[in-house]
Parts: C-alpha cells; sequence; structure tokens
C-alpha cells in the first residue's frame, strides 16, 4: 500500500534495528483518513471470504479493526483483553501472548459469547512481528471453533519471522507494508 509505505518513511521513527516507531499516525494519535483506506484495502484484500467477524488484541488493534469493520459491511469486531477485567464473569477462551515491545506476558482473553463455530474470522493487528499476537489470536479461534480466514498486519516486520511462520502453519498472511530491515535509522520495504 504505497500511501502507507510513504507515510512510514515520512512520520515513522526506527529505534535501534528492531522497533518503528509509529505513535504520530498509528499508536498513539490516530490518523482516520489513513485508517479507513486501510480499512478499505483489507476489505477489498479479503472480499468474497465471508468474514463474519474481525478479530483484535488491545489496545492498538482495535481502531484498525473498527475501521475495517465498516467496509466489510459492519461485522463486529471482537478484542481480546490482555487482562482480566472484574466484569469478565462469564467463560473465555485464552492463549499466552508475549509481549514483543514490553516484554511481558499476558493471557489475551475473549468472552466465549463472542466467537462461535459458525465465525469466519479475519485478525487484524498494526504490527506482525515474531507472530505471538497472531498465534494466540489464532488460538482463540481454534477453541471457539470457528473458522479463521487470514491475518491482516499493517506493518510487517519480514526480518523477525513472523509472517514465515504463520504461512507454514497453514495461515493466509496479508500485510499492507512488509519491512525487510530497519538499519542506521533507514527502513527498507521487501
Ligand atoms: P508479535 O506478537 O508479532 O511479536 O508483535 C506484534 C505486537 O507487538 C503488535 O501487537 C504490536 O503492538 C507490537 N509491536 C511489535 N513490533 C512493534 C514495533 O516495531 N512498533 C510498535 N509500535 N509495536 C510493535
Amino acid at each position: 500500500m504505497e500511501i502507507l509505505k510513504e507515510r512510514i518513511i515520512k512520520d515513522g521513527v526506527a529505534i535501534g534495528t528492531e522497533i518503528l516507531k509509529v505513535d504520530s499516525f498509528l499508536n498513539h494519535q490516530i490518523d482516520v483518513v489513513l485508517l479507513s483506506q486501510i480499512g478499505a484495502e483489507f476489505a477489498r484484500i479479503f472480499a468474497n471470504c465471508g468474514v463474519t467477524k474481525i478479530l483484535t488484541i488491545e489496545a492498538s488493534g482495535i481502531p484498525i479493526a473498527c475501521f475495517a469493520a465498516v467496509h466489510f459491511g459492519n461485522v463486529p469486531v471482537v478484542f481480546a483483553k490482555k487482562a482480566a477485567p472484574s466484569t469478565m464473569t462469564e467463560e473465555f477462551y485464552g492463549a499466552e501472548v508475549k509481549s514483543f515491545t514490553k516484554g511481558t506476558v499476558s493471557v489475551a482473553r475473549i468472552s466465549k459469547k463472542y466467537l462461535s463455530p459458525e465465525d469466519r474470522v479475519l485478525i487484524v493487528d498494526d504490527f506482525l512481528a515474531h507472530g505471538e499476537a497472531a498465534f494466540g489470536l489464532a488460538s482463540l479461534v481454534k477453541q471457539a471453533g470457528a473458522q479463521l480466514v487470514g491475518v491482516g498486519a499493517v506493518i510487517e516486520k519480514q526480518f523477525q519471522g513472523g509472517g514465515k511462520k504463520l504461512t507454514e502453519a497453514g495461515v493466509r498472511v496479508e500485510s499492507l507494508a512488509v519491512i525487510k530491515s530497519i538499519k542506521d535509522g533507514n527502513i527498507e520495504f521487501a
């Protein structure tokens, strides 16, 4: 997605060789025009897949999933919670997810009420790095007996291998911007 790559070049900040900071349009301040275009692109790529639900993980995946959902004909968005709130009194599906940026391990949880075997689920997230979040979310889909249509990442850091692992596991992965390397502050796309 050319407009996204241009924005990453313009506003993205490389932190060392592993992390890309895109707080000005995706992770802190949100450019809603760009997000709507991103949502439309996911809808174009995954058209005719019969998506009934979009699944993501809090926090940064939520706006992406919501904008995408509108372009999929207003399907519901379900987001996994990283901590068990006292309001989550019902039964839930859970999967351990290691956070690459925070170095913590949490259990991603969704209530059993919001995914069912009839669902065809698209997972979306802001970044695909080592694939921890995507594999965790895929596990929740599996536990519910639902069908995983694919994983849509806004930015994939190819050099961290998550996309390859998911593809090898039989998951369709579609990333809107794929980064090959980050070196000396330069972002190289695949
Ligand atoms: P993974 O689980 O694939 O290893 O990492 C993806 C998750 O970690 C995403 O949910 C994202 O929030 C976070 N993440 C991974 N790499 C980056 C990065 O370079 N920049 C930012 N802002 N978040 C990242």
